[in-house]
């Protein structure tokens, strides 16, 4: 088993990688859960398993606080 780490070069959303080379895997690809960026397209040879880890911080500014950053002054 081989773990890694992985961030998507679009979003900098982290991964983490885990590989199981014991295991047969499927082929296909894997996809940023963000921004929808492909990171990894898999043969089938080993099985790889993706875990999101952390938030790009764009989008947790935007989510955290529920506020824009400059206030609307209104009408
Ligand atoms: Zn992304």
């Amino acid at each position: 088993m081989k773990i890694g780490g992985v961030t998507c070069p679009k979003c900098h959303a982290g991964f983490r990688r885990i590989e199981l080379s014991s295991l047969p895997g499927i082929g296909g690809e894997y996809r940023c859960l963000v921004c929808h960026q492909i990171l990894e397209t898999f043969d089938g040879s080993k099985a790889i398993a993706y875990r999101l880890t952390v938030l790009p911080e764009s989008r947790l500014a935007m989510d955290g606080s529920g506020f824009p950053r400059h206030p609307c002054p209104g009408p």
